[in-house]
Order: C-alpha cells, then structure tokens, then sequence
C-alpha cells in the first residue's frame, strides 16, 4: 500500500503556488488571498471593497466555494471578471485550482486579484496559492476566542480584519484580545475594523490594499 502523507501533498501545493505566483508577477497582478469561517464576511467585504477602488485599479475574483456559483454571481454583479471555482465538497482551494482559475483570466488586464476561498479556518491556512497577501476575516460574532482557537490561520495571516464591528456593543468581542493573540502568533500582522454591512472602515482597508499594490509594482518596476 503506498501512503501519500499530508506533508507531501503539501511540498506538490507549495511548488505550483510558486508557478501561480511566479505567472501572477510576470503579469504584474496583486493576488490577495482571504480566508475567514463561513458567514465571516468575505464576499460581503469584497462588494464594499469595490466601491472604493479607485478607477484605475482593475479587480478580479476567484470565488472558491462547495457546490455553488452564488457568491460569484454576488462579484460579477459588480463587473468584476470572475471565476467560479467549485471544489466539488473539498474544504479548501489548493493551487492547482487557482492554477486553472488563473487559466482563465486574462492576468495582463488585472491589478488586484481577490481569491475568495473556503468558509473554513482550518485547512485553508495550510495550501499557499500563489498570494501575496493574506486576509483573514473574523467576524465579531464569531468570538475572540477564535484566534488562540486557530493558531496556524492567524500565524499565516498578514492582515487580520475584524467585520461586523456594528455588533460589537452586543457581543463580548475583546477587540484589544484578539488583537494581542493574533500578535502573539505573528507580530507583523496588521489589523483593520470594518463592517462590511455599514460600510465603516472599508474605506481605510481599499487605501490600504492599493497602497501595498502600488509599492508592490513599483518596486518590481510595473
Ligand atoms: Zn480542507
């Protein structure tokens, strides 16, 4: 019997991650990969990410999910170029998806591309897509509780938002704890507090992200 273990798959992931990032860089396109529970906000977070994109920054998303397009449905409503990415049940995106995903799109004619993976805090820390960015999205509702919970997703993650800060006054989120046990697994991480229903603070988070991308293309020379 020959065992293929997790590491292994892992190490196979990791080497197409690097070819989906090498092609993403030559195109001169900024790959962001947001992870987060189900219900956490991603898509939500993207539709209001759009509207403050300024006009010369060309977005696109890959949606991962189960079995469904309708959080696909949700971007190119935006008109966003948009892949749907089933997983057919899988729990998480592996780079060999977003490597078909990338397939296509036509990567020349996108800045920012949003890879909109599986509600799952768990596994989806574990396959590298060929990013640049790491989002995670934890939820007020969730608990703050969910960052010592989950210690590879937050050590993984550059940018921690919070969302669904409207519900703060209603819940027992410790913002400031969650803050310094993300802090504790990875001292470089940034943090943004936003409701993607109000909109508050999504604003801070698009100046943000295009700032990371400009420096990003500067520095390779775009
Ligand atoms: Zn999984």
């Amino acid at each position: 019997m020959k065992v293929v273990v997790a590491k292994d798959i892992l190490k196979a992931n990791d080497q197409i991650a690097a070819d989906n990032l090498a092609r993403c860089d030559r195109a001169g396109t900024y790959t962001v990969n947001i992870l987060g529970s189900p219900g956490a906000g991603k898509t939500s977070l993207l539709e209001r990410l759009a509207v403050h994109l300024p006009a010369d920054v060309k977005p696109a998303a890959i949606e991962g999910d189960l079995a469904t397009s309708r959080d696909a449905e949700r971007i190119q409503a935006l008109g966003w170029p948009t892949v749907q990415i089933n997983t057919g049940g899988g729990c998480h995106l592996d780079a060999n998806m977003v490597a078909a995903g990338l397939d296509e799109l036509n990567l020349e004619d996108i800045d920012l591309l949003f890879i909109d993976n599986v509600g799952n805090l768990v596994c989806t820390a574990s396959y590298k897509l060929g990013e640049r960015l790491r989002i995670v999205v934890l939820s007020i509702t969730e608990g703050d509780e969910k960052v010592i919970k989950y210690p590879p997703m937050f050590q993984r993650a550059d940018v921690v938002v919070f969302n669904k800060t409207d519900l703060l006054p209603y819940t027992d989120f410790d913002l400031q704890r969650a803050k310094n046990d993300a802090k504790h697994l990875h001292s470089a991480t940034e943090f943004f507090e936003v409701s993607a229903r109000t909109g508050a603070g999504v604003d801070v988070l698009a100046d943000w992200l295009v700032h990371q991308q400009a420096q990003w293309a500067a520095a390779s020379h775009r």
